[in-house]
């Protein structure tokens, strides 16, 4: 395969080349130096997709939902991007397995474009890294970009907030209550999904979560009511409405301007991670040469973590 450089790249990613947006993405993924300038070009080509952020319990049918969903996007016309965080699998053979099979669901559409990500991006982290991937295929034109997160995780939650519309997704039959409340993620919901409709203990499901936001336990933001929408993928039904509950708190973020609050808060957090994980990344670089002596100094209590990190961390600031 002929290199091709990153400037070259990224012209054709922002064409909607679907094998530069490909190369792109596994460079970055590879942490390579040269991709770190291409992303922020992609970002400051990014901006103009929906990002939706799709998150659930293990096993809660979000893969399933997202192959129809996405499906329901490109029946309106626009295409659609799926970037899928796996963390289950970290070894990326895995992660393109899934892709393969997501793919092979929606039919090779040009329109659809699916990638999971396993590993960490270029700045080191698998939210940083995920949220570049999103800003690629952001530049590259999609009209919609999908995240798919496994509620698990700090990281994880943290992407599915980076999204304009998360949508958080309940099933029957994983416990005896809502699984999400445990996992802190139904809180951060625009939309709740509960999925597996088709079963009977379902009607229970969405009782449980409409009591709960009736408490108002789960969180309204706005004039905005997070709907409760029932979905079966084995009756196909649902996604429909799915698609348009997306479409409604799309407008309604517009229509109040809330989506600038919105944006804002993502970029913030966006830094705030960008920073962390930047300093931690050099704490762990320059705490290295350094560590032997420290570790001896904590021993005999001469100094305490703290003040041991605090004086890395001034030194930091002394080798830029
Ligand atoms: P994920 O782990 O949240 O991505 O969940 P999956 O999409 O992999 O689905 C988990 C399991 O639930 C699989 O065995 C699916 O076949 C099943 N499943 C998904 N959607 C439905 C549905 O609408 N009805 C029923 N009965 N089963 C479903």
């Amino acid at each position: 395969m002929t290199y091709v450089p990153s400037s070259a790249l990224a012209q054709r990613v922002l064409e909607g080349d679907t094998r530069a947006i490909a190369r792109l993405l596994t460079r970055a993924e590879s942490g390579s130096e040269e991709a770190r300038a291409t992303l922020d070009q992609m970002f400051a080509h990014a901006g103009r997709a929906h990002v939706v952020g799709i998150t659930g319990v293990p096993g809660s049918g979000k893969s399933t939902l997202v192959a129809k969903l996405a499906a329901a996007v490109r029946r309106s016309g626009r295409n659609v991007a799926i970037v899928a965080i796996d963390p289950s699998s970290p070894f990326s053979g895995g992660a393109i397995l899934g892709d393969r099979i997501r793919m092979s669901e929606l039919g090779g559409d040009p329109g659809v474009f699916v990638r999971s990500m396993a590993t960490r991006g270029a700045l080191g982290g698998l939210a940083a890294g995920a949220l570049e991937a999103v800003d690629v295929l952001d530049a590259a034109g999609f009209d919609m970009v999908v995240i798919e997160t496994v509620g698990v995780g700090q990281d994880e939650v943290e992407v599915a907030r980076a999204a304009h519309t998360t949508v958080v997704v309940s099933a029957p039959g994983l416990g005896d209550d809502i699984q999400a409340i445990k996992a802190g993620i139904l809180e951060i919901a625009d939309i709740h999904v509960v999925s597996k409709c088709d079963r009977p203990d379902a009607d229970k499901t969405i009782a449980d979560l409409k009591n709960m936001l009736m408490l108002g336990l789960t969180g309204a933001r706005g004039a905005w009511r997070p709907p409760v929408l029932p979905t079966s993928a084995v009756r196909d039904e649902g996604v429909a409405e799915l698609a348009a509950a997306i479409d409604r708190h799309r407008a309604a973020l517009v229509a109040s301007g809330e989506i600038d609050a919105r944006r804002a808060a993502i970029d913030e957090r966006r830094l705030l991670k960008a920073g962390e994980e930047i300093l931690r990344d050099r704490f762990v670089r320059h705490r290295h040469g350094r560590l032997a002596e420290l570790l001896a100094e904590l021993s005999r209590r001469a100094l305490s973590p703290h003040s041991a990190a605090t004086r890395l961390i001034a030194e930091l600031g002394e080798d830029a």
